[in-house]
């Protein structure tokens, strides 16, 4: 049977632009369904704008840093319209970008919401597309509490488009995003709270990296509060009431729920055509991004393996160097890959934490907190960490950890040697640039343990 398509894609996210363009590249007739801006999460209301804030936080410590450098920095007052509509009109101009890839790659892009029909046509709006082969790449989307009165709380997606800034906020969670938007309201001037349920938050990062930043953030003036359970929320004045398991409440002008992103399953009639689930509702795939039916693929963040950006971009090559390249099939290898938090400041890893680490081998840790030479005149009390783990067995760097001003940009560099099978001997030979913070990895000589 003749398709329209031999590839259609749902969604035009990272991933699913990227598997577009290069399959296009390769010679397929692709289309791509988006229903809402393309680019997805990431470029919308996520890495981008998030970062954009994020630089838009960090001025309020630089303009007090200034002074012990001789700078007289005028009256400081923060416009967030501006701060908001800027980052907006940058979106949109990204949003034009990812139009003009897609078109100039020959992808046919289809605005609409895309439905199963059977598994080699979807409903796009109300028009048939058939496809040969069909890639799920329809991304994840934050959700909320579900306490009484949730629906007085915003996720990550509309805090992007705040009308007003809040005078206090609170952030719900202990992740990525809350820890994010924690700084970014913290340095935009909020009197800020974060609330997570259990006594660290950041589960699953290195241990010295999670203390490390609670007691950053409580310097920077961030409340903290650990092991608190919102149970509900309710309305003062304008204002929201957080009612605690505990008893406590706190009131506060804008509530964030950063609990987590669900995989887009809902409202893609999976069950005309059969593909399978796991057990969180994410698409259940195999090595090569194939769901239960046979012509049918998924990648990013709907499968719910690594939500990120460039792993959701890593899994589009995948997939259209195996349907349409001439090279060998090939699996992601999600080894090593590094991540950054833009907390402030920033936490950039790779690699296995202490903890996994020290139960799978015997293992040299190298630790150094430091104040940055920055600093010396600032006055500021910030403190930059960094943790090295070593195998003993081969001197392997199986882990590399650090919390400090550009930890992401760093640890890049650090995940390339580790990809390349650096040991610590390796880092040992490796002549520091000086005087950076990055030369510190690569003079750590004494283990800490
Ligand atoms: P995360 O999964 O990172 O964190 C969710 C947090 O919410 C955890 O602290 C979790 O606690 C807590 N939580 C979960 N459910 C509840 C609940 N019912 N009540 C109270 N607390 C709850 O999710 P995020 O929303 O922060 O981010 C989603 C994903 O997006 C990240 O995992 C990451 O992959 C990606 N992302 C990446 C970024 C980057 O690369 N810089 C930036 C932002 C997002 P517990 O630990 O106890 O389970």
């Amino acid at each position: 049977m003749a398709y329209d398509y031999d590839l259609f894609v749902i969604g035009a996210g990272s991933g699913g632009v990227r598997a577009s363009r290069m399959s296009a590249r390769a010679g397929a007739r692709v289309g791509v369904a988006e229903s809402t801006y393309l680019g997805g999460t990431c470029v919308n209301v996520g890495c981008v704008p998030k970062k954009l804030f994020v630089y838009g936080a960090h001025f309020a410590e630089e303009f007090e840093d200034a002074a012990g450098f001789g700078w007289q920095v005028g009256e400081r007052q923060f416009h967030w319209p501006t701060l908001r509509d800027n980052k907006t009109k940058e979106i949109e101009r990204l949003n034009g970008i990812y139009e003009n890839l897609l078109n100039g790659a020959g992808v046919t892009i289809h605005r609409g919401h895309a439905r199963f029909v059977d598994a080699h046509t979807l409903e796009v709006d109300g028009t048939r597309v058939t496809a040969d082969r069909i890639l799920i790449a329809s991304g994840s989307r934050p959700f909320r509490l579900d306490v009484p009165g949730a629906e007085h709380t915003i996720t990550s997606n509309e805090a992007f488009y705040l009308p007003e800034f809040p005078g206090h906020a609170t952030v719900i969670g202990g992740g990525y995003i809350a820890v994010e938007f924690a700084g970014i309201f913290n340095g935009l001037g909020a009197d800020t709270h974060l609330l997570y349920r259990g006594p660290l938050f950041l589960r699953g990062f290195d241990s010295g990296v999670r203390e490390f930043v609670r007691d950053e953030l409580v310097t920077k003036g961030i409340h903290l509060h650990f092991d608190a359970q919102v149970t509900s929320v309710s309305l003062e004045n304008g204002r929201k009431r957080l009612h605690l398991s505990n008893g406590d409440s706190l009131l506060t002008d804008l509530v964030l729920c950063a609990i987590g992103r669900v995989p887009n399953t809902e409202g893609l009639g999976l069950e005309n055509c059969g593909v399978a689930l796991t057990e969180h509702g994410a698409v259940r795939v195999d090595d090569y991004f194939q769901t239960s039916v046979e012509n049918i693929y998924a990648i990013g963040d709907v499968i719910d393996r690594m939500q990120l950006t460039p792993v959701a971009i890593a899994e589009g090559m995948c997939i259209a160097n195996n349907l349409f390249g001439t090279g060998p099939k090939r699996s992601q290898d999600y080894s090593n890959v590094a991540t950054a938090v833009f907390c402030q400041p920033n936490i950039g890893t790779v690699g296995v934490t202490e903890d996994e680490a020290r139960a799978l081998y015997p293992i040299r840790v190298f630790e150094t907190d430091f104040r940055a030479m920055k600093h010396t005149l600032t006055g500021r009390q910030e403190h930059t960490y960094m943790k090295l783990i070593v195998r003993q067995t081969d001197d392997r760097v199986v882990g590399a950890h650090m919390v400090g001003p550009d930890a992401g940009e760093i640890i890049q560099g650090l995940a390339v040697a580790m990809k390349a099978g650096a040991t610590k001997a390796h880092f040992d030979a490796t002549v520091g640039i000086h005087p950076t913070a990055a030369e510190e990895f690569v003079t750590m000589r004494e283990a800490a343990r």
